[in-house]
């Protein structure tokens, strides 16, 4: 058994499954579920996403249904593993009706950074950089002809110094990416102007990449949940519930991760990168130096709950895999989709969305009670339920208020003992 597998990348899937089982413990029946599941992309197009493809792995795509924004009704596909997210949201959702959310979102502008070794006058390397501005942003701009014509390219340079364990001047280039998530269309422009950039500075070009920190790429989202509608006392618990957050880092932690299930899910159904979403949005909860929630909550003058968000998101619905992953398309269409603008403030709605519903639960009844269902089936399965099985043995775990493995062992031995009888 060797994980060096030459020329692995050359092979057709048949082979690779073949040289996948000489090298690996999987059963004959484990690498047919490997070339079955393959199906949900085929292998060309998987081929052409990632490397090694070998098979397709699935999650679970669900829609959040009641959700107004600015006006207009949306469906929202989510794609997720974990139960209650999408009835969460849903449930957030319609109870911030009639009026439902608003969003706004900021320009698309992203930030490409160079760094700059070697530099031996700052001073003199940042003011030649800033009145060489035009040409480097022309420069910049002849390496996208087709981002040009959407309305977008490199509009600004900045330029830092970054003092570590040693000092760097490391030049922001701003480029407007319009409908793109825009790493690609970055990274050839910094590359492009590096060579000029040394020879302004007197430094080297070591390091050409955009951030994924968007600090101009910023989308707002607000809903109001009326005293009416999810009483008055509980609105003075749920801000119980935010104060703790915004007082503590294990607490905003979780909160935060709970508004990225939401987040996570749409920008993963409309084929965007969730790791690029996440690494933004944590380091956007710790802008101020203290790790804060990503989420606000006030009493306005009625009594009523204000929730707002606000989330650096970097999300297209061209480039990347939006247009290459035949479910994205049809999730962006379903979603009505007409720029990464409105991308991102649906995703920003289903974001304050689910922590809304996390944390209205958590200051209420706890989030075990209505988790319960989809974690018992879970817990069946894991406890080797068949599927005729998993339903009754779930459902009795719930009703006892046991749902736990040992359990439900039980509960299907019994179950099989009355069988045979
Ligand atoms: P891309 O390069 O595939 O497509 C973007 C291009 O589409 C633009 O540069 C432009 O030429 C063209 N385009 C056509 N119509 C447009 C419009 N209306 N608006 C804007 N552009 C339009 O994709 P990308 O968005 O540059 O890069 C996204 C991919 O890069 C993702 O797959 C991501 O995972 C990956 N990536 C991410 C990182 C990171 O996050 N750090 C680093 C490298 C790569």
């Amino acid at each position: 058994m060797t994980s060096q597998l030459a020329g692995f990348y050359n092979l057709n899937l048949e082979d690779r499954l073949n040289e996948l089982k000489r090298n690996s413990e999987l059963t004959e029946e484990e690498i047919q579920l490997l070339r079955h599941s393959i199906n949900a992309l085929g292998f060309e197009l998987s081929n052409r996403m990632v490397e090694n493809v070998v098979s397709c792995f699935s999650l679970p795509l669900g829609i959040a249904l009641n959700f107004k924004i600015n006006g207009t009704e949306r469906i929202i596909p989510m794609a997720i593993e974990e139960p209650s997210v999408i009835a969460g949201a849903s449930k957030a959702a319609k109870l911030a009706l009639p009026k439902g959310f608003t969003a706004k979102a900021s320009e698309q502008i992203m930030i490409g950074q160079i760094q700059l070794v070697n530099v031996k006058n700052f001073q003199k390397a940042k003011k030649a950089i800033l009145k060489n501005k035009k040409n480097i942003l022309k420069l910049a701009n002849a390496q996208d002809k087709t981002l040009i014509q959407a309305g977008g390219g490199a509009k600004n340079i900045e330029v830092r110094e970054v003092k570590g364990k040693q000092a760097f001047l490391v030049i922001h280039l701003l480029v407007d990416v319009r409908d793109a998530m825009g790493a690609n269309a970055i990274n050839t422009m910094c590359e492009a102007i590096s060579s000029k950039l040394e020879e302004l500075s007197g430094g080297e070009a070591r390091l050409r990449i955009l951030t994924n920190l968007a600090i101009h790429r910023i989308v707002e989202a607000k809903a109001i949940w009326k005293k009416e509608v999810i009483g008055k006392e509980n609105i003075n618990k749920i801000l119980q519930v935010y104060y703790f957050a915004d007082a503590d880092i294990f607490r905003a932690t979780t909160n935060n991760k709970g508004i990225m299930n939401g987040v996570d899910a749409v920008v993963i159904a409309t084929g965007n990168d969730f790791r690029a979403t996440e690494a933004a949005c944590h380091a956007y909860a710790s802008l101020s130096g203290q790790y804060k929630p990503l989420a606000k909550y006030s009493k306005n003058k009625n009594g009523d709950l204000v929730g707002e968000i606000e989330l650096p998101l970097a999300l297209g619905i061209v480039g990347g895999a939006t247009r290459t992953h035949p479910l994205a398309k049809v999730c962006l269409k379903l979603m009505k989709i007409k720029s990464a603008k409105e991308l991102s403030e649906i995703v920003a709605c289903v974001g304050l969305a689910q922590n809304f519903a996390a944390i209205y639960a958590l200051a209420t009844e706890g989030i075990q009670r209505g988790h319960m269902k989809l974690h018992a089936n879970n817990i069946a399965v894991l406890a080797g339920a068949k599927p005729n099985e998993i339903k009754r043995v779930s459902e009795k775990m719930v009703k006892e208020g046991n749902v736990k493995a040992d359990r439900a062992k039980e509960i299907l031995r019994e179950l099989r003992k009355n069988k045979r009888k």
